[in-house]
């Protein structure tokens, strides 16, 4: 893992998701196998393999300071190309340093993670006025999960932080993007434990060759994934959006 400390111009970016975004890592240790942020190397210069380069924003909270006095209040997404719960983010306090400014000033958030590192934030978040805490979720199945996600957290460690995010009265949701197999078992462990649910089929083809390793190219059709959503849709008995993009977390 090659780790660079970065100082960037700009930490509050617009998006086409949510009115804003912020992005304090370039880069994710969780490496996914399916991940559409890897464009990101494009853009950065990584030659590293995805998930094996992290660049840390050191001065992404000082930026946020300046910025949000300058721009227009409105909904940021926390993250869109990295987890903001990576495990860099035990060291660096670079996600927990921008939900503190941003919930001095009362702006919306929207959080998008993979890992249970997130309630180690639980103090911040309870205090947050427009907040929605979600855990993306694509699998009930470990096993699988190891397959297509071995850097991430277990889904057991997810569901439980799901499970203490809305005990703590925050506003959650879990997203099942992309669809992985197995992902027909998740109703009972979502249930009593979210608000609402996003879904989004696989998208991109960076994974085909797991599905194909693995003999799994069925769960890539789309008879899999309408299967599924109505299944999960049924049982948890709550609208069920779909999501517009299918990264983190
Ligand atoms: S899908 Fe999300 S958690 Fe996985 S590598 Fe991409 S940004 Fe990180």
């Amino acid at each position: 893992m090659i780790t660079k400390e970065i100082k960037v111009k700009t930490i509050l970016s617009a998006s086409k998701i949510y009115d804003w975004v912020i992005n304090p890592y370039v880069g994710c240790q969780h490496g996914c196998s399916y991940c559409y942020a890897r464009f990101m190397k494009r853009f950065t210069g990584h030659k590293e393999p995805w998930g094996e380069f992290v660049d840390v924003k050191i001065n992404a909270a000082d930026l946020l300071y300046g910025e949000i006095r300058k721009k227009k209040r409105g909904r940021v997404w926390v993250s869109g190309v990295c987890d903001p719960y990576q495990p860099l983010e035990a060291r660096y306090k670079l996600t927990r340093q921008c939900l503190e400014i941003l919930a001095q000033n009362n702006w919306p958030v929207t959080i998008q993670t993979r890992s249970p590192l997130v309630l180690r934030d639980i103090d911040i978040l309870k205090e947050m006025q427009d907040l929605e805490a979600g855990l993306s979720v694509t699998t009930a199945d470990d096993a699988i999960r190891k397959i297509f996600e071995p850097n991430a957290p277990p889904i057991s460690d997810r569901i439980n932080a799901l499970d203490e995010l809305h005990k703590a009265g925050i506003k959650t949701y879990a997203m099942v993007a992309p669809m992985l197999p197995g992902a027909e078992k998740l109703a009972d462990l979502f249930k009593g434990k979210i608000d609402y649910l996003l879904l989004d089929r696989m998208n991109y083809h960076y994974a085909d060759w797991v599905y194909r390793k693995y003999g799994l190219e069925d769960k890539l059709t789309d008879d899999f994934f309408q299967q599924t959503s109505k299944k999960l849709s049924k049982k948890l008995a709550m609208n069920i959006g779909e999501e517009e993009q299918p990264c983190p977390k």
